[in-house]
Parts: C-alpha cells; structure tokens; sequence
C-alpha cells in the first residue's frame, strides 16, 4: 500500500523529498490528531443531540418561495442553530450574504446614532474597516453617527484592561470582539480568554453589549463564545458551521433581544423573523451542520501539519507548530512575495475545482492592497474548502485554511510546498 501512496501522490506532483518530509512530520502529530478527534466527538454529540431533540424531519428541506412565511425547514434550523450554540435565539439566513454582511447587521441592529463601539482587541478584519467607517465609505456607521474606538492589545498578545477600562464611557453600547486573527499576526483567543474579557466589560456596566466575531471558530473547541457571556455570536456559512454544503449564507445567535432587533434590521421594522424564503437551501443548511465538526476537524489537522512542516523548514508560523488552536487558520510568514505567490499556486494546483487556473494578486473589494487568493471551491469563495490568500505587502504572510477532509488539507500543503521547491525557492532534503 505505502508503494501505491508514494506512487499516486507522485502522480499528482508531490515531489520525492516533499513527500518524505511529511511523512517525518505526520508520524510525529499522532497524539495531538487523537485530543482533536475528542472535540469532534463531543461536538458531533452536540450537533446531533440539536437535530433530534428539534424532531428533524424531511418536511423540514421543502423550499419556499415568496415571502416565505411559515418556513418550517427555516425555523427549525434556527432552533437547531440557538441549541448547539446555547443562546436564547438565532438568525440563520440564505438572505445573508457573507460574513462581513453578518457582522454588518449584527452592529447596525444594535447601534444607534449616538452610540460608540470599542473594538477592545486592537484592528478588526480589513473588511470591518469600512463598515465602521475607519476607511471612509458609502453607509458606513460612521455615516450615521456611531462612534469608534480601538484598544490596542499589549505586546504580549493580552488584554490591556487598564486601556478598555479608560475607554469605556457612557455612549459606550456595544463591544466588537474578533476571536480569530484574521488578516494579522496577533494570536487567536481561545474562547476562555473571550469569557475573562467579557466578564471584565459587563462588570463595569452589564448593559455594554458583547459581539464576537466568530468566524473560522465554531467546532475549534467544546465550547463557544457565547457559552462564555456574549451576547451576539456571528459567523459564515461558507466557513466551519455550514460543513462545505451550505452555498451561501450567516447566522447570529444570541439572546433575545439582540436576535429580534437583527431580524427587523434584516428585513423591515414590523416583518421581522416572518419572513425569508430558503428556495430549497434548507437540506443543505442542516446537512453542511451535520458535517461541520468532521469537516472542522479535517482542516484543524491540516493546519497543524502545515505548521509542523512550514516550522520544519525554518519559516515563522503563527500559531506555532506546538501551539493550542483556536480556529483553523494558519498562517506562515516567508517575508517574500516570490514564496506567497508560488505558496498559493500549489494551493490552487490541489484545488478538485480550477487546479489548471494560475491565481494572481489582485485588487479585491474591501482591501486596501493587492491580494492573492488561491481556491478552487464547489462554493466560489468558500474558505472552508483547501484556500490560501495573501495581501500583498510585508511581512508577506500567507493565511492557509480549510479543507474538506484532512487528505486534502495535506495534499494542498504538500502541493505548496512542491511548487516552492520547483521554482527554486527552497531546498529540501537536508532535513534530518
Ligand atoms: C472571513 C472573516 C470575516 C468576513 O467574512 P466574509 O465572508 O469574507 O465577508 C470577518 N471576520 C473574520 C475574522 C473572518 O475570518
């Protein structure tokens, strides 16, 4: 079998000395792949516990059309949705565009004019920049007169509560907390972390509401943000919970009231929850669920390979190769555009959709530079499927996620890795 292996991963373009290294790599990850496959157990428990005590039901994967009343699938699926996550309430749509759509309405439905929001843990993602109007842009909330205000993190990567103390005033309404590191080199929080944080805020006023960013997150850990004192969680489907299946869509969970004031800012003051046609996403939406701790778990191992391998070769990787994971992401520094692009294109070549497209930086919207992005996705754009991207300025850090099982994952960070060596830009085989 080992023959076979070696003979179709040759096939597929893996090269000799690649293929050995991660061979070294993986035999030395067993144990950490075993503690990763307890939290898929448990959170496989969860998501099924959800669907059954919900009665699950084929009637629930019928479409609608129209106004979508009476959507059974629909609120059945937001039920699901507040058990796993354990809220009071939550808002999974098809109407919801992307994640930064998401994270859009969950501010806009709580802000009012007036209001100001702290983002308590530095720099949001790139794409918040012009939803709270930090980079100037059309209907941003700076347009409708909502303060901002940052606290940046300590050295070290921590909470600076002496600096979120000062800052917190009496327009103070709501508090924006990214779990993962996005576009940056800071670390990810675990979700306890989140839950000291946010134990800090409410004990200088419990009436400041807590939204965490929790994209790339769910399934990482048994437990979730809002287990741990948020008041609004807010993701994307076409990341960890909608499992690879889910083509479009968001959700937020939360408590009552945040999750009705979202509903009206979704649709108009007065519809509110009653209306939204699935047009027959439904099946998918709870299936892609289903599947998304196994899914999570697949891309989770990848990551950690990727960093054990990345790290083997004396690059930086953040998280690194030892480190406890709090979303799937990884990133790797190469401080060399040559590395992120040739990085990208062995993503890409991996890719079961486009592997013969060759990806180039480019100026996407929302981003301030050029970006590179490699995916080659059922889903266009879903990055829990294999995908890379890149903006295009120092240190030149490559931000690897997904995969839709763990033989993928690897094959993609193998493909990466070959593609370097091809165009000479490492040299492997020395390695002991
Ligand atoms: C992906 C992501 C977003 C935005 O999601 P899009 O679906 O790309 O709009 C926001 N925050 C974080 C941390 C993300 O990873």
């Amino acid at each position: 079998m080992h023959k076979q292996l070696f003979e179709i991963y040759e096939q597929m373009g893996v090269s000799k000395n690649v293929l050995s290294l991660s061979e070294k790599v993986e035999e030395s990850l067993k144990e950490r792949f075993e503690q990763i496959d307890k939290v898929t157990e448990y959170n496989q428990m969860k998501v099924l516990g959800a669907m059954q005590k919900n009665k699950l039901a084929e009637a629930h994967f019928s479409p609608t059309t129209g106004y979508g009343y009476n959507d059974i699938g629909r609120e059945t699926l937001e039920k699901v949705y507040a058990d796993i996550f354990h809220t009071e309430a939550a808002l999974v749509r098809a109407q919801i565009t992307c994640g930064t759509h998401a994270l859009y309405l969950a501010l806009s439905s709580v802000l009012r004019p007036g209001d100001e929001l702290i983002s308590p843990v530095g720099k949001p993602y790139d794409t918040m920049e012009e939803i709270i109007g930090i980079r100037k842009s059309t209907g941003s909330l700076a347009e409708y007169g909502v303060t901002y205000k940052q606290v940046e993190l300590l050295p070290d990567g921590t909470f600076d509560y002496e600096g979120i103390k000062n800052a917190i005033s009496d327009k103070t309404k709501m508090m924006t907390i990214q779990r993962s590191k996005g576009y940056l080199t800071r670390p990810t929080f675990s979700v306890k972390q989140i839950g000291e944080l946010i134990s800090f805020i409410k004990d200088i006023n419990p009436n400041i509401i807590c939204m965490v960013d929790n994209c790339y997150g769910e399934f990482v850990d048994i437990i979730e943000p809002s287990d741990v004192g948020a008041d609004m969680i807010v993701g994307s489907l076409i990341k960890n919970p909608g499992g690879g299946l889910a083509p479009i869509g968001g959700y937020i969970c939360g408590t009552k009231e945040c999750i009705d004031k979202a509903y009206y800012r979704l649709t108009a003051p007065g519809l509110g929850s009653e209306v939204g046609a699935t047009l027959g996403v439904n099946r998918e939406f709870f299936q892609g669920l289903f599947n998304a701790p196994q899914v999570v778990n697949g891309a989770l191992k990848g990551a950690i390979f990727a960093a054990n391998l990345y790290e083997a070769l004396g690059f930086e990787c953040s998280p690194n190769a030892n480190a406890d994971r709090h979303d799937i992401i990884q990133a790797v520094t190469f401080h060399d555009p040559e590395k992120v692009i040739a990085f990208c294109e062995g993503i890409q070549y991996a890719a079961p959709v486009d592997s013969h497209v060759t990806p180039t930086p480019w100026a996407m919207p929302g981003y301030d530079c050029d970006v590179i992005m490699a995916a080659g996705a059922f889903v266009s754009g879903a990055s829990i499927e294999l995908s890379a991207d890149a903006p295009m300025h120092e240190p030149y850090t490559v931000y690897f996620q997904g995969g839709l099982s763990y033989d993928h994952a690897r094959f993609g960070i193998m493909k990466s890795l070959s593609r370097m060596e091809e165009k000479g830009l490492v040299k492997i085989g020395q390695i002991d």
